[in-house]
């Protein structure tokens, strides 16, 4: 079963064919970040616009790579929510029309839980159920994946999502946009020990997050060190604070699975690129006795692969979208129809 895979949300225009839910057969992805730079982040209508200009040679390049045509595939899948509205719009739309063009099946994709199948990618066994650690640009998730369209989430973050932070961290200490890959490279160059940055729990609910604390500590750090004239080093803020977030995230996951008695974590979105988590993780897990997976860098971020993944779930499952599809921005992990 081929499947395209169409993917909008924020600034990546992407597309993909997928064999099997499995096995990638292109991976096509136009970065928007050279634009953003210039803003210090995503502008929502510059970002719509880009989507316009590039969807369609996206697409063709797609299944030019993959050695198919348009009427070899089985059915076209595209993220409809959660994103900004204006692009998830360009890809709902193009998705649609080509669905309709060619008459195919449309299957309408949760992008968090496309990120969660970018896992299936390279891990031919790994099968639901398993607990998922997803640390993406705007979601701090933990979530019991049950089934390939069945998820539970058992922890979230009240605030900031970890990406976010890294993010808006990055900008504070001059590293520029997007600040999670940034911060990964000079920490290599600072002590992680060298400040000691707070490492929020919440009262009560023992699985969630926040991150607006440690932000915010940086931030008065970065404030304190200018009063006094101490020059700081970048690369031991980035460090200290890389490594508070570590704990976090790979505590509560770690804590998660023994408690639920899960053996697998997957890591997914964005942040699962992160070396010091992905390295932390490793640790954990292997004295704990519990196997973990991860994307490759390029299947962590936005990607069409990984929503040709879930597409193919989805529609081996039965699942078809409407005519009356729509980009659905604040779209809940588990939400159908
Ligand atoms: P969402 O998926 O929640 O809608 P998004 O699509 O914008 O948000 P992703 O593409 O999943 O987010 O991930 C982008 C985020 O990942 C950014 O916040 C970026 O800083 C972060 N990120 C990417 N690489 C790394 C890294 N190596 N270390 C830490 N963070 C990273
Ligand atoms: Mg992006
Ligand atoms: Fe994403």
């Amino acid at each position: 079963v081929l499947i395209l895979g169409i993917e909008s949300s924020c600034d990546e225009t992407a597309a993909a064919v997928v064999k099997n839910g499995r096995e990638v057969l292109s991976n096509v992805i136009s970065s928007q970040i050279a634009i953003h730079t210039l803003y210090g982040g995503v502008v929502p209508e510059i970002a719509s616009r880009k989507h316009i200009e590039k969807i369609n040679q996206v697409i063709e390049q797609a299944l030019k790579e993959a050695d198919v045509t348009l009427e070899q595939i089985d059915a076209i899948s595209v993220t409809y929510g959660p994103g900004l509205v204006g692009a998830l719009l360009v890809g709902v739309g193009e998705a649609k029309a080509l669905a309709y063009a060619a008459h195919k099946p449309l299957v309408g994709v949760h992008h968090i839980e496309g990120h969660i199948a970018a896992n299936y990618l390279e891990h031919p066994d790994l099968e639901p159920p398993f607990l998922c650690l997803v640390v993406s640009g705007g979601h701090t998730h933990l979530v019991q994946v049950k089934a390939y369209d069945s998820f539970e989430i058992i922890g979230c973050t009240h605030d900031d999502a970890a990406g976010e932070a890294f993010d808006k961290v990055a900008r504070a200490i001059g590293l520029g946009y997007p600040g999670g890959p940034k911060i990964d490279k000079v920490s290599k160059e600072g002590n992680p020990h060298a400040i000691e940055f707070p490492r929020a729990k919440i009262a009560g609910a023992e699985f969630d997050f926040s991150f607006s604390g440690v932000k915010s500590a940086v931030l008065n750090y970065l404030n304190q060190c200018e009063m006094k004239g101490i020059k700081i080093s970048q690369a031991d803020v980035a460090a200290s604070f890389q490594q508070s977030v570590v704990d976090v995230l790979a505590g509560r996951a770690i804590a998660a699975a023994k408690k639920l008695g899960e053996k697998r974590i997957a890591v997914a979105g964005g942040v699962a690129a992160n070396s010091a988590l992905r390295q932390r993780l490793k640790e954990e897990c292997d004295k704990e006795g519990i196997a973990l997976c991860y994307p490759s860098p390029i299947y962590c971020t936005d990607n069409a692969a990984m929503i040709a993944a879930q597409g193919y779930y989805e529609y081996i499952a039965g699942t078809r979208s409407g005519w009356d599809l729509n980009a659905v921005p604040n779209l809940k992990i588990g939400q159908r129809g």
